[in-house]
């Protein structure tokens, strides 16, 4: 049985089946879950003075508005703000960080995302699992749900 559970959410349709395992995992203790959402930044090219735009701002924005949809997500299944996080950065490499900085003895993951079905697993599953010092379950996700 697993203590603490990091479930991986991209925030697509996909997720709750994600999340719906965890919470299986973790055996109906949803107090040993812990949600994570990784804002990506937002692409340099964009921050040409040209385009007017405040690169930080909508930066900012886009953190803001995921950080609320995670919290809607956790709330819907009894998780208080202190088990949602949502970072800045590359998503594999910040999930697995956070898992080790919680001490988390599995992070769960959906197979394949935004990222698509051309590949036999998803990119971020695949980094994900390069370095994990924890277990990892991909739970099945695609095209044929
Ligand atoms: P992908 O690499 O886009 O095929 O996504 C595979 C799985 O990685 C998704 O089902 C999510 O569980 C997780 N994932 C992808 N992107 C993110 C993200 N930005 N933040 C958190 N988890 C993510």
């Amino acid at each position: 049985m697993y203590n603490k559970i990091l479930v991986a959410v991209d925030l697509s349709n996909d997720a709750k089946k994600v999340i719906e395992t965890a919470v299986r995992m973790a055996a109906g203790a949803a107090d040993n879950l812990h949600l994570v959402h990784v804002v990506e930044p937002v692409a340099a090219a964009y921050s040409m003075d040209i385009y007017a735009v405040n690169i930080n701002e909508l930066q900012q924005e886009a953190i803001n508005m995921a950080e609320k949809r995670l919290e809607k997500i956790g709330g819907d299944i009894g998780l208080g703000s202190d088990r949602t996080h949502t970072l800045l950065g590359a998503p594999a490499p910040e999930i697995r960080d956070l898992a080790a900085e919680l001490g988390a003895d599995a992070i769960v993951i959906g197979s394949h995302g935004h990222a698509g079905w051309k590949i036999l697993l998803g990119s971020t599953a695949i980094k994900l699992l390069h370095g994990a010092t924890c277990d990892v379950l991909t739970v099945h996700v695609g095209a044929d749900e």
